[in-house]
């Protein structure tokens, strides 16, 4: 049947019979579960956007567990939903139809840490922010950072391919993840998870898993080269020890749309800051306003139009103290920042990057929320959010813009008091067009999950789409893990951008 709140049409899957049940319940003693009150909390996404209809949940515990439903599931033709921490962005996490849910939480175990490589081994389901306190223990952290650390799993990190607050420093886990181990359709377990820095023996196979959200395998271990805590040395002064330097700079523009001073202050810091640099984020006037309406987080800062957040994380103090002092004053005396506020201290630490990690569930309790994640260059990157304010005007509550400037990634948000067609019909696909025509990603890094699958051609040529749609064919023939995502609805095929 098609399912009318989306327009899409089931594919020809079986439906899980009493027998599979049985089957799978025998497999998974209490790990099989079928309460629609459990359930529900799997079957809707964390923007409550989108909802599907399983009726079943399986929780295993390892590898082997994971490669025996696949075994089954395929075989019966059963379509399959891997999920982590739940905290995807589009969509991907949540079944559309009645898809089997499998998640990974019961998977999480540390299997090894090797403090002279600094190589983490570990099962998919293990929660970010309790590998970086594992780490942080050890005098280590994760080599990528996001405000849903709390929830979101390792899995669905490489599986969405994360980039978070880190990048700028750490770079992709298309370069920190060494290996993974993933579970393919049939239920074959394929062994890539060696955790070697250099290994050019034939095709890279485990970046193929690395952003595929689900659709070629289900990832069930990762070994991931993690960073030394940064130290610093100045701790008397910043009265600290181990800690991060952090500044949180607002940015006098004398003026809304003098949006091209932030990239001179960004341009300044790389010089300055160099290899110290961690994260240069911004967000405009309006995130400030939701995260202090709905978080109640008051802002240190007067009211201007451009706040930025720029973190140095060095091994030395004095070092990295003298390089922020200089920087500090070069752009203070050169007028691009008028007012700033430095913190040292773990909680006010915090409390600063709070009103950055908060933005995302502000704008949640703020009405319903387009989503938009792009990248595209400098220069441009604030353009589409003036643009979009001047184009839907009292239509939309409220176009707000942040992100990772430093990686060029731009999180446009538009939100109305509810979900509305005709709103929806003036972004999109006008959004993507914009993006398109400056040579930028669509999805710059939640990837396209079940929402943006058929926007793909605004960012990939024809040819790229097919080779991907012959790789999903030759590693999951019957289509079953993830379907409805990531790759065109087939009647998209020929479109092109
Ligand atoms: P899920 O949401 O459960 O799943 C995401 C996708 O991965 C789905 O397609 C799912 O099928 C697939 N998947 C999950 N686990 C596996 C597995 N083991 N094997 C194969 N496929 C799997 N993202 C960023 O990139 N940068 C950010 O800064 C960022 N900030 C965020 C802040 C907030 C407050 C929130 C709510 C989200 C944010 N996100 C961000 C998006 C999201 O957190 C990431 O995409 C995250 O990596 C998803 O991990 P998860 O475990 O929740 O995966």
């Amino acid at each position: 049947f098609t399912d009318v709140r989306y327009g899409v049409r089931r594919l020809a899957f079986s439906t899980v019979t009493k027998e599979d049940l049985k089957f799978l319940e025998s497999l998974l003693p209490d790990r099989a579960v079928t309460d629609p009150d459990l359930l529900e909390a799997s079957n809707v996404d964390w923007l409550r956007t989108v909802r599907g209809r399983s009726q079943l949940l399986l929780r295993p515990r390892n590898t082997e567990e994971v490669s025996q439903i696949l075994r089954y599931c395929n075989d019966r033709n059963l379509a399959v939903n891997p999920q982590g921490g739940n905290t995807g962005l589009v969509g991907g996490s949540v079944p559309v139809f009645d898809e089997i849910i499998i998640s990974t939480a019961q998977m999480n175990s540390i299997i090894d840490f090797n403090p002279n490589s600094g190589v983490l081994i570990c099962q998919s389901g293990c929660i970010l922010e309790n590998l970086n306190g594992y780490l942080e223990a050890q005098d280590f952290i994760m080599p990528l950072d996001l405000g849903a650390k709390g929830s979101c799993h390792i899995g669905g990190n490489l599986a969405t391919n994360a980039g978070g607050l880190r990048l700028l420093r750490y770079g992709s886990l298309h370069g920190t993840v060494l290996g993974l181990e993933a579970v393919l359709a049939d239920g074959t377990v394929l062994n890539c998870l060696a955790p070697l820095r250099k290994d050019n023996t034939g095709y890279d196979l485990k970046q193929l898993f690395i952003g595929a959200e689900g659709t070629l395998g289900i990832i069930t271990a990762v070994s991931i080269l993690c960073p030394r805590k940064p130290r610093s040395v100045n701790l008397a002064l910043l009265g600290k020890k181990g800690g991060n330097m952090k500044v949180f700079i607002k940015n006098c523009l004398r003026g809304c749309d003098r949006f091209d001073q932030i990239l001179s202050i960004f341009n300044q810091c790389k010089g300055m800051l160099g290899e110290i640099l961690s994260a240069f984020e911004f967000l405009d006037q309006s995130c400030r306003e939701v995260v202090q309406e709905h978080l109640k987080l008051a802002n240190p800062l007067q009211e201007k139009p451009f706040y930025i957040l720029v973190e140095t994380s060095g091994s030395n103090a004095n070092h990295d103290q003298e390089k922020l002092n200089q920087f500090l004053e070069e752009v203070m005396t050169s007028g691009l920042v008028a007012e700033g506020t430095v913190a040292t201290e773990e909680r006010k630490i915090k409390a600063l990057w709070g009103l950055r990690e908060g933005i995302t569930e502000a704008l949640s309790h703020d009405g319903y929320i387009y989503k938009y994640d792009i990248s595209l260059p400098l220069e441009k990157i604030y353009d589409i959010v003036v643009d979009m304010r001047e184009r839907l005007g009292d239509k939309a509550k409220r176009v707000v813009g942040y992100g990772h400037i430093g990686d060029g990634n731009l999180h446009l948000n538009i939100v109305s008091p509810a979900h509305d067609h005709q709103l929806l019909a003036a972004i999109e696909p006008y959004v993507y067009e914009w993006t398109a025509k400056y040579s930028g990603s669509i999805s710059a890094e939640h990837g396209l999950g079940f929402k943006k699958k058929d926007f793909i051609y605004y960012s990939k040529s024809k040819e790229a789409v097919q080779i991907m749609q012959q790789m999903k064919l030759m590693l999951d023939p019957k289509g079953i893990l993830n379907p409805y995502k990531t790759l065109p609805s087939p009647s998209q095929n020929s479109a092109s951008s």
